[in-house]
């Protein structure tokens, strides 16, 4: 097994069709398959051995995709990191995983030049330059090595929401379910549908990016979200499907293009990796059609632990609290939620959520204590807590370090976020937990608003429509959260800058 084997069977079925654009370049199923196959000969050449890992810096370009079967056709690691971290940040990734290789995109040589002791190829004129080199050994079909299931494939490094980034590994079997999964709960892809890739290719998109090749479809790889000109794309290119985070569908519901925009090629709009809340989904449904499936993953199991269905995207129908979920388990995977004694809890408790199945991971790269807590009897331990339903739905509620104790009470942000986003002014918001003496800690909400609001008027708000302990007892009025580089709310670095006050006046217990 080798998930490098879906692009020589892609090129071998569909050797002409389009593969892979990017501005007014095209290259086809059979280009794209001799340009992986010529990389993976350079970078064989210069002594990269099975189980080596690559790290791969680079805007979305379809260079990185060749990287990544260019790696696994000779068994090698890849390793994404975000373009947007740091050259520290960039040189961690390199550290931690130990890796002989960076590619990165030629934006960033200066970065790339600073860090020693590792082999560098930048994509542009050295990599083109690569490539001709090694036509010849692309030419004759480059062998698509033998591997275990268990071999890794992927180190996806966590995006450090809570604490340092830690690598997953993710195997040829995890990826290659992760595949399957997709086409069977999410979309089943066809050759046929033009797939827009302007989410990072380090991260969901990567994902969907091998889901695309293994299926034989048209992949579209932007640089970056840009609403704009994803708005353009979709018409220009009869777009039909894509994969957003949250806060990219947010951006497009407020681009005043959205209005006039073509969006009739679309037909599935996959989403996740943050909760999306209930209000913006019902706007989006509403605005841009009834084309939105959800997944809930992470790192840990990429992409892949519950979903809900398109057809339950419907917030005119009577039920609309499965929109508030993420909703059943993906095919073959179990997810429970357990008290702090790994014991289930009944149906619309609360507790941790627990996954076990094919998608998910062999464990932490050498993070042995990591690995241990994660996984326990098989069951990923994934650090959220959620309740599932008396059908089998799944609602995520929080982060369990993000969790609110408040005068011996849990308090679940996503359940106040809720409310506050019924309110016609406030257009973005975080709730967390602050410390403070009398109470343990406090509620605290920030909020991005559309008009000028009153904190006051937000508090009472949120009285007349919750228990009184949950309601927060400071809100601040900010221009914008703070976001790590993939779009999601820093909650500490909110704590961190507004955690100060604790029982001030603003308290109103
Ligand atoms: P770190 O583990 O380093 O803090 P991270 O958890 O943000 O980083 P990811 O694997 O990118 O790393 O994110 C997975 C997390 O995102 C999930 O554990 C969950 O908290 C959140 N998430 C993913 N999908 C959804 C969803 N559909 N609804 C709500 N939250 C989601």
């Amino acid at each position: 097994m080798n998930i490098g084997s879906f692009l020589a069977e892609a090129a071998r079925t569909y050797p002409g069709r389009a593969a892979l654009t990017r501005g007014t370049t095209t290259r086809t199923y059979a280009e794209l398959h001799a340009r992986a196959g010529a990389f993976a000969a350079a970078l064989s050449e210069a002594g990269l051995r099975r189980g080596d890992r690559v790290v791969v810096w680079s805007h979305n370009r379809p260079e990185v995709v060749e990287t990544y079967f260019a790696c696994w056709h000779i068994g090698l690691v890849v390793v994404p990191v975000n373009a947007k971290v740091t050259v520290d940040e960039v040189a961690f990734h390199i550290s931690d995983s130990r890796a002989t290789a960076l590619v990165y995109s030629e934006d960033f040589a200066d970065g790339a030049a600073s860090i020693p002791g590792v082999r560098r190829i930048g994509i542009g004129p050295e990599y083109e330059a690569l490539l001709a080199r090694h036509q010849d050994a692309s030419q004759g079909g480059v062998e698509v090595v033998d591997v275990a299931p268990d071999t890794p494939a992927w180190l996806f490094y966590t995006s450090g929401t809570t604490g340092r980034p830690k690598g997953a590994i993710l195997t040829h079997a995890n990826l290659a379910f992760m595949v399957v999964s997709w086409c069977a709960d999410l979309h089943q892809l066809q050759p046929e549908d033009v797939v827009l890739h302007c989410a990072p290719l380090s991260h969901g998109a990567g994902f969907h990016a091998l889901v695309t090749v293994a299926r034989g479809a048209h992949a579209l790889v932007h640089d970056r979200f840009d609403p704009a000109v994803v708005l353009d794309a979709i018409a220009a290119h009869r777009v039909t499907a894509t994969w957003l985070v949250p806060t990219q569908i947010r951006m497009l519901l407020d681009h005043p293009s959205l209005a006039t925009a073509d969006l009739s090629s679309l037909t599935h709009i996959v989403y996740g990796g943050a909760p999306m809340h209930a209000a913006d989904l019902a706007e989006a449904v509403k605005r841009i059609g009834p084309v939105f499936v959800q997944l809930y993953g992470q790192g840990e199991s990429p992409m892949t632990i519950t979903y809900l269905r398109r057809e339950e995207h419907r917030p005119d129908r009577p039920d609309t609290e499965v929109l508030t979920s993420t909703g059943v388990a993906r095919t073959a995977m179990e997810v429970r939620v357990v008290d702090a004694d790994g014991v289930a809890v009944a149906p619309r408790e609360a507790g941790e959520i627990i996954v076990r199945g094919p998608a998910v991971m062999t464990g932490y790269w050498n993070r042995p204590d990591a690995t241990a807590e994660s996984l326990r009897d098989g069951w990923l331990h994934t650090g959220d807590v959620g309740m599932l339903d008396e059908r089998g739905y799944l609602y995520v509620l929080d982060r369990m370090k993000d969790l609110i104790i408040t005068g011996g009470s849990n308090v679940y942000a996503r359940e106040v976020e809720e409310v506050l986003l019924r309110h016609p002014a406030v257009h973005e918001v975080a709730v967390f937990g602050v410390p403070d003496r009398t109470w343990g800690e406090l509620v605290v909400g920030a909020v991005v608003p559309d008009t000028e609001v009153d904190p006051d008027e937000l508090i009472v708000f949120c009285r007349e429509r919750m228990t009184s302990f949950k309601r927060p007892r400071r809100i601040h009025v900010l221009d914008a959260l703070p976001r790590n580089a993939y779009g999601k709310v820093l909650k500490r670095e909110l704590r961190a800058q507004l955690g100060a006050g604790g029982t001030g006046p603003d308290h109103r217990a």
